[in-house]
């Protein structure tokens, strides 16, 4: 129990920053800072609960204590244990300050029954001290201790008091606050608005019965005002029926306002683009390959789709190295042979222009042309392409974040597609669709989805997966090696570049610091070079230039490299199927989804393939619970499961992934058979009881609308 305060009014004061719970303010993307029109609180104090995402008076009755402190008792000094939090009623009878051994406010108190105790307060205003003065009664609330001169409390809770001033009858809610805002203020708006809010039951009665959960407005006041007879386990726990009916109704609203978004989406008008087959036919008779049946089955969904008069909003998920790429191909020239547009972006330049080469090398033939945008390219190049896009005359365009750029104007875009999606915003997401009119999107993601989040977080795409991959891949074997057995490591890549294969060698990660890691990645290819004289090594970071970087990555395609030292700048999409090799330096220090993107990098030829995971003692508890993790599975899915289990869904998703309000209250984990409920409940209301709907998602929602239209 949090017992420190920085007492500034007579008001038992604010608890500390930390309590401020995860995932707080709630919304992503909202300025914080927007204060809202809430009856009876001034415009200052309303500023304050904005910062706490709090903006309507629903926001207030939902605003719930993080804990209680139970100030219906009083405790005689007598009685006072070391170490348990307890309430005393006293007089102060002397007070002053003291410097030794630093500055600090000491205040002498003694109750009715003539105990004595000595309150220090090393933080404190003048003001205060003016306030304790002798003869002035104080209820206390704090952490006793043994002192030198008997009982004391260092930075109790208090509150001048009269005579007679009557005890709470319920526990004291102690709630998640800001800076200048205190819990006695915080307090008062919330019961006042328990007092004045609408607290209508949202939930029809039979429906609510059938679901065995407790009635709205009795759970919000029990868990604002447990009466003393409350668990107050079950209460921290979140056990409490109380607690399940508001975790119930934030998943509900969340479902609701999911649900409400696809509805709006299918009501919207997008070209139709049926696959007429003149050019995707050309396409899949020229391909070096036969597409998977995992290709062909979502190739198949995505051309349903883009024959549909509305926006298609579809994630493609596959694996590191499945074949998302030419199932893109076959969606773009769909838009292609209806006569219109189709642009491709990707995350990184390394990226962008792999796919622009290697569409380049499949539909040049069909006679198609394409634009190229990078940020790297010349002014000139990049206006000669833009106009190429406005005027039309290119039908496809591959490019970076450059494609979003003001000046990049489609004539007819029919298709966004977006690959690494989650390497994206959901702004830069927006701005390509804002493109076109309504045009169709497809996302690609080799990050995939654990079953949880795509049905909150995820609920408004439709995703199709590809679950096999090519023929012919042998499994990636993952080493875990010490780095002092690093020169052990060195005589391997040495034996495998004389037998003709390549390898990669990924470079410490230094997050902090872009110099840093920019230092490290020279430094790590100086040391090979001077280790590995007979080898042709190659360099490729972030801060290379363009041109640069397509040199270097050209050199390790065509061979002509051996070993390519690199940054995570090849995490993703990269592709050279005679590298079967990977040291991952400071594997420790990488995610899990960066390991299994960094890996994926290899094993896609012929030969067989290994990853060393390099780590550096001593092992922290994640870093080794991450390294056995990545080990012990190949399959993506997994990884992402246990990703999101190591990490919980705020950080597995970056915070500029989805535009939904992350949750408070219920827990994707935990709480999945609420969710499976709630997600019930919402089709079944919307259904048949639209007008329900309506208000839960007001009372939840209500103050942040604006983000639900991702
Ligand atoms: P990712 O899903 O990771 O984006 P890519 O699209 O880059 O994977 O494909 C990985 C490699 O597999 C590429 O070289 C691609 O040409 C090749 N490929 C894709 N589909 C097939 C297939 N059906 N058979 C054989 N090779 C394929
Ligand atoms: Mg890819």
């Amino acid at each position: 129990m949090t017992v420190v305060s920085r007492s500034r009014r007579s008001g038992f004061s604010p608890t500390s920053a930390a309590d401020v719970p995860r995932g707080f303010p709630s919304v992503i993307g909202l300025k914080p800072d927007l204060p809202g029109h809430i009856p009876g609180v001034t415009p200052a104090t309303a500023a304050k609960l904005a910062q706490l995402g709090i903006r309507t008076q629903a926001d207030l009755v939902l605003h719930l204590p993080l804990r209680y402190e139970d100030e219906t008792q009083l405790t005689p000094i007598a009685d006072l244990r070391p170490g348990v939090p307890a309430q005393v009623e006293a007089e102060i009878v002397e007070s002053g300050v003291q410097y030794r051994p630093r500055r600090q406010l000491v205040v002498r108190v003694r109750d009715d029954a003539g105990g004595d105790l000595v309150l220090r307060f090393l933080n404190f205003y003048g003001s205060q001290l003016k306030q304790l003065a002798p003869g002035r009664r104080l209820r206390i609330f704090g952490e006793p201790r043994g002192g030198f001169l008997g009982d004391e409390m260092v930075h109790p809770r208090y509150r001048l008091v009269a005579e007679d001033d009557p005890l709470p009858q319920a526990m004291t809610p102690i709630y998640p606050t800001t800076a200048g805002l205190s819990q006695l203020a915080l307090r008062k708006c919330i019961d006042l608005a328990l007092s004045e809010a609408d607290l209508a039951e949202t939930l029809p009665e039979p429906l609510r019965g059938k679901l065995h959960l407790a009635p709205f407005a009795d759970s919000v006041h029990l868990l604002h005002h447990p009466t003393p007879a409350t668990s107050l386990a079950e209460l921290s726990d979140r056990e409490h029926p109380a607690w399940q009916r508001i975790k119930f109704d934030e998943l509900l609203a969340q479902q609701l306002s999911l649900r409400r978004a696809h509805e709006a989406r299918r009501a919207k008008t997008a070209p139709p683009l049926p696959a007429k087959g003149t050019l995707t036919k050309q396409l899949l008779a020229a391909l070096p390959f036969r597409l998977t049946a995992a290709q062909q089955r979502v190739w198949r969904e995505i051309a349903a789709d883009l024959g549909e008069h509305h926006p298609m909003q579809r994630l493609l998920q596959g694996d590191v190295g499945s074949g998302k790429t030419v199932v893109a191909a076959l969606a773009m020239l769909a838009a292609v042979e209806n006569g219109h547009q189709a642009a491709l972006m990707a995350p990184t330049e390394i990226l962008a222009e792999q796919h622009w080469r290697k569409l380049s090398q499949w539909l040049a033939p069909l006679g198609l042309d394409i634009a190229w945008l990078s940020g790297s390219l010349k002014k000139k190049d990049k206006a000669a392409m833009a106009e190429a896009i406005s005027s039309g005359r290119a039908p496809l365009a591959i490019g970076t974040h450059a494609l979003i750029e003001e000046a990049v104007d489609f004539s007819r875009l029919g298709l966004a597609i977006i690959d690494e999606q989650h390497r994206f915003g959901v702004r830069q997401r927006l701005t390509l669709r804002e493109k076109g009119v309504n045009p169709h999107q497809l996302m690609m993601s080799a990050t995939p989805i654990p079953r949880t989040l795509a049905m909150s977080y995820y609920a408004d795409l439709d995703v199709s997966v590809i679950d096999e991959l090519p023929p012919g891949r042998k499994p990636v074997l993952t080493k875990l090696v010490s780095e002092a057995r690093r020169d052990e490591v060195i005589a391997r890549i040495r034996d495998a570049c004389a037998e003709g294969r390549q390898a990669y060698w990924v470079c410490p990660l230094i997050e902090e610091s872009e110099k840093l890691q920019l230092q490290t990645a020279v430094d790590t290819f100086e040391r090979l070079r001077a280790e590995l004289p007979a080898l042709n090594i190659g360099l490729v970071h972030g801060r290379l230039k363009g041109e640069e970087k397509a040199r270097a990555m050209g050199d390790f395609a065509s061979g002509k490299v051996q070993l390519l030292v690199a940054t995570t700048v090849i995490e993703v999409g990269v592709d050279v199927p005679n590298a079967s090799l990977m040291v991952i330096e400071h594997a420790e220090r990488f995610g899990l989804s960066q390991l299994h993107q960094l890996r994926g990098r290899v094993g896609r030829g012929a030969d067989a393939s290994a990853c060393i995971l390099l780590y550096a003692h001593p092992l922290g508890e994640t870093a080794r619970a991450r390294l056995k993790v990545i080990f012990e599975n190949a399959d993506g899915f997994e990884i992402a499961r246990q990703d999101l289990h190591l990490r919980g869904p705020g950080e597995f998703l970056g915070s500029r992934q989805s535009g939904v309000p992350l949750l408070r209250f219920a827990d994707l984990e935990a709480d999945a058979d609420l969710l499976e409920a709630a997600r019930e409940t919402a089709e079944l209301l919307l259904k048949e009881y639209p007008d329900v709907a309506d208000r839960h998602v007001e009372r939840w929602l209500g103050g942040r609308r604006e983000l639900l239209k991702v």
